[in-house]
């Protein structure tokens, strides 16, 4: 298998899925990232954009020769909270009802719930026809905190949960690590920053967000020297400056240009587009952002960045 170390966007609107002819190019599904790194798969979200990519990876999976199918399918999926865009697609997401399948969710405890009821409850009826536990995989859900580091060692191993001072040093540069940070920066109870590490490369994916200006110091910190940052961008400036969105953590792109020049990354990713916003208002705060860090995207949906 070849080693690669690639990040590709299944969803990259904010709040809710759009449809209209002036907004395709960057897409409508709501937030999902997937993170390929050596021989392991990590899901970010379950927005809806996750819905095509669980339609994929099961018909990957039947193409295999039968010997290798008999384990099932591992699927690994990192919470960074659990607002609707964030949620929406995982009753939709086929791998989860077949027996076969076992599924890692990984997330935030949020007002004294455990991420196992979280997700329950965002399917619960009369909000759902399909309850959680009616899913047939086999479900392994686990808080996750920020003195916690989440590993992928082999292949195909589950995730391990291990703590920041860990050694983890006797895990050979083929590991996946995957440190994290609980940001307040977005209404009600925060939002988890992920970091990515694979032969030394680095993703980090600051979704949901509310900026400041000059840069967010913890984010700066946490995104040092990444090869790849991603960054709310929700609103323009105009709208920030005005105060009608102020306090709903999301991002201009004056915010996350300042962010990743004060880090020195390689490269800034705008994601979680306003749904108002038309494919050309988006090229617009593209350009905004461009003008203060030139290495800026507007990520588009299946648009695929290769960080090895
Ligand atoms: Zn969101
Ligand atoms: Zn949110």
């Amino acid at each position: 298998m070849a080693d690669e170390f690639y990040v590709k966007f299944w969803g990259v609107r904010g709040s809710y899925p759009v449809a209209d002819a002036d907004k395709l190019e960057f897409g409508g599904n709501t937030s999902c990232v997937e993170v390929v790194a050596g021989g392991n798969r990590v899901i970010v979200d379950a927005g809806t954009g996750i819905i095509k990519l669980g339609q994929k990876m099961l018909s990957e999976h039947h193409a295999k020769p039968k010997e290798e199918r008999r384990d099932g399918l591992e699927v690994n999926l990192l919470m960074t909270h659990t607002h609707h865009d964030h949620t929406l697609g995982f009753g939709f997401f086929a791998p989860a009802f077949s027996i076969s399948t076992t599924v890692h969710i990984l997330g935030p405890r949020m007002f004294a719930h455990d991420l196992e009821e979280i997700m329950s409850m965002s399917m619960l009826p009369p909000f759902f026809p399909v309850q959680l536990e009616d899913m047939g995989s086999v479900k392994v859900i686990q808080n996750v905190k920020d003195s916690d580091v989440i590993v992928f060692d082999a292949p195909g191993d589950p995730p391990l949960v291990r703590h920041r001072k860990d050694d983890l040093s006797g895990l050979g540069d083929g590991v996946l690590v995957i440190e994290n940070y609980r940001s307040y920066a977005h209404p009600q109870g925060g939002n988890v920053i992920y970091k990515f590490t694979y032969r030394g490369r680095k993703f980090v994916h600051g979704t949901d967000t509310e900026g400041y200006y000059g840069g967010d110091a913890r984010l700066v910190r946490f995104a040092k020297g990444a090869d790849l940052l991603t960054h709310d961008v929700q609103y323009t400036d105009e709208e920030y400056a005005s105060g009608a969105v102020q306090g709903f953590g999301h991002s201009t792109p004056r915010m996350a240009a300042e962010t990743a020049l004060a880090a020195g990354v390689k490269q800034l990713g705008l994601i979680h587009h306003d749904p108002r916003h038309t494919d050309d208002q988006i090229l617009e705060l593209e350009a905004q952002a461009r003008k203060i860090f030139p290495e800026t995207t507007a990520v588009r949906e299946g648009q695929r960045f290769d960080l090895l």
